[in-house]
């Protein structure tokens, strides 16, 4: 419908304006087409606001149209309208003002209103997408239908009527800025989740770091515990065993699992445990840290161990949560300690014997006795002086025994030959053979092997001694020797004496140990002789050990390694 000057004033709700744009150029008198706009144009039912602050673009071939439909925007209350009769202008405009809403004439000539949608459409950026508006005369389908795929928004044919394009320009613009808006959101949303997610891949990364470390400490850490050559055991506030390591189990001769679930005091040997306890008990009492004990225990397959424990106690708060053993085994070191202690004492009444008789002796001497009764002071003397060497004797073996067993002194090792150091321990017992009238027989091989000859001449000595003082008066001792299939040399002294009892032929090997207490008396010695021979033997890496037939003789065998 055309709509003439003006509208005539009713009740009922007026028709709605409509304008007629020309379709192609048809020249119509300005003046003609102001008054006809004032009349038209709805006042106020606009949102004139929103037109107010909205930059329009329009694009019409005819530029008496652009010009009419910038004064229909204008007095609508747009104050940003700009025109252009130049399709490549409209693009150009479009991308560089980024209008809120284009009018968009379909049929131009060059580039028609498809093209300016298809270009601004395309265009990289066009994401805020403004509304376009064509206004067309080709009101066919297939036009309608190729402007709204291309991106067009609306669709109104000329003639239009001015209130329905107001309308349709007033939603198009509400649906811009909502569709602006929403934009605007999601992008702050956007920007707030990818914030978000970047400080959580941050947090992530860290705490997988932190992880990694963890568990790269914490495997450090097992890696030290379970192979400590300690054991450790970690026990709850019960005393209940949580955790042992390898060398725990190893100790007490048990799989490290198969400790956990078990009482700690279980492990100690019944009749320690009350003490043990009792020293826990007080250490949790005083709340000390740490606590020493030496424990004896007992393994399952009846083994006799003692173990040395420091105990340490973690509390939280007034809650004892864990106590934690470091311990290991010093059976050894308590037994050498036993045999340290043993050996002080029978060293040091071995030493007093001699002592008592020299004093004896020369205390008498003192007395007068050498002037008064010389025969009886003389035989004093003997006693004094056999005493003194005996003496020397002792304290001598005791401290090549100690050097020996304390490594202090070690072999060297050369090949020697084997007749020349058998000869030469022949030689040293010959005067003490001839006075017991024992007859020494040697049978040596054409051999040499690796030993220290100093050493084992001293051990020769030894056995063709006691060989000798166990013979009978006109009895012989055998030396012998022969050279193994692998290179080893077997040395042998064999007496045909009183023997020795099958249960002492290892225990004549242990210090000041002899088979008969009389041994000392009658025979000399002190029983420090086969253990230095044994110290000597084990530093060649041979084996020395005794065979005997009571009452028929006694055979000691050295074996030396090539
Ligand atoms: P010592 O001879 O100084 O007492 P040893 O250690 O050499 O010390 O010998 C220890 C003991 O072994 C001797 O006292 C003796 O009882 C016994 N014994 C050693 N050799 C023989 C032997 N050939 N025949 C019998 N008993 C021996």
């Amino acid at each position: 419908m055309i709509l003439e000057a003006s509208q005539p004033i009713s009740t009922a709700p007026p028709p709605p304006p409509s304008f007629s744009l020309p379709t192609a150029a048809r020249p119509e008198p300005r003046e003609a087409v102001r008054a006809h706009l004032d009349s038209v144009l709805p006042r106020g039912e606009f949102a004139r606001e929103r037109l107010s602050r909205a930059t329009v673009l329009v694009v019409d071939d005819e530029p008496g149209n652009v010009r009419l439909l910038t004064r229909l925007l204008e007095r609508a209350g747009c104050e940003d309208v700009i025109g252009t009769n130049q399709a490549p202008d409209a693009v150009r405009l479009y991308t560089e003002r980024r209008p809120d809403l284009m009018l968009l004439d379909l049929h131009m000539p060059g580039m028609d209103g498809l093209a300016v949608l298809d270009q601004v459409r395309h265009a990289r950026d066009d994401r805020s997408r403004s509304p376009v508006l064509v206004l067309t005369g080709d009101d066919t389908s297939e036009a309608r239908e190729s402007a709204l795929h291309r991106g067009a928004n609306e669709f109104v044919s000329k003639p239009f009527n001015v209130s329905e394009v107001l309308l349709r320009i007033d939603h198009l613009l509400e649906t811009a800025v909502l569709h602006r808006e929403l934009a605007d959101r999601n992008r702050v949303l956007e920007q707030a989740v990818a914030a978000r997610t970047a400080a959580l891949e941050q947090d992530i990364a860290r705490r997988e770091r932190v992880e990694r470390e963890l568990r790269t400490s914490e495997a450090r850490y097992r890696h030290l515990v379970e192979n400590a050559s300690d054991m450790i055991v970690q026990a709850d506030g019960k005393g209940v065993i949580r955790y042992a390591n390898e060398a725990a189990g190893r100790l007490f001769g048990l799989e490290p699992q198969a400790m956990e679930g078990r009482s700690f005091l279980g492990l100690i040997r019944p009749d320690a445990r009350h003490a043990a306890g009792d020293v826990f008990i007080e250490q949790v009492r005083r709340r000390q840290p740490s606590s020493y004990q030496e424990l004896p225990a007992v393994t399952p397959d009846g083994r006799d161990v003692w173990i040395e424990l420091d105990v340490r106690l973690t509390w939280e708060g007034d809650e004892l949560v864990a106590a934690q053993a470091v311990g290991r085994d010093v059976t050894e070191r308590r037994q050498l300690e036993h045999l340290k202690d043993e050996f002080i004492s029978v060293a040091s009444h071995e030493l007093r014997t001699p002592l008592t008789s020299i004093r004896a002796a020369l205390g008498l001497l003192e007395s007068g006795l050498m002037e008064t009764q010389p025969e009886r002071a003389r035989h004093l003397l003997r006693i004094a002086t056999r005493n003194g060497e005996r003496l020397a004797r002792l304290l001598n073996d005791i401290l090549d025994l100690e050097r020996m067993s304390s490594g202090s002194v070690r072999v060297e090792r050369r090949p020697y030959d084997v007749a020349e150091v058998m000869t030469q321990a022949a030689e040293t017992v010959r005067s003490a053979a001839e006075a017991a009238n024992v007859l020494i027989v040697v049978d040596a091989p054409r051999a040499t092997v690796s030993m220290d000859a100093d050493r084992m001449c001293q051990v020769l000595v030894n056995l063709l001694g006691n060989a000798i003082k166990f013979s009978p008066a006109g009895g012989a001792v055998w030396l012998s020797a022969a050279a193994q299939e692998d290179g080893d040399v077997l040395f042998a002294v064999r007496d045909k004496g009183r023997g020795i009892p099958a249960d002492r032929l290892e225990a004549v090997f242990e210090r000041f140990t002899q088979v008969d207490v009389s041994d000392a008396r009658e025979k000399g010695g002190s029983g420090l002789g086969l253990a230095i021979c044994r110290a000597i033997v084990d530093q060649h890496g041979g084996r020395i050990w005794a065979e005997s037939t009571l009452g028929a003789g006694s055979t000691f065998s050295v074996r030396l390694p090539a």
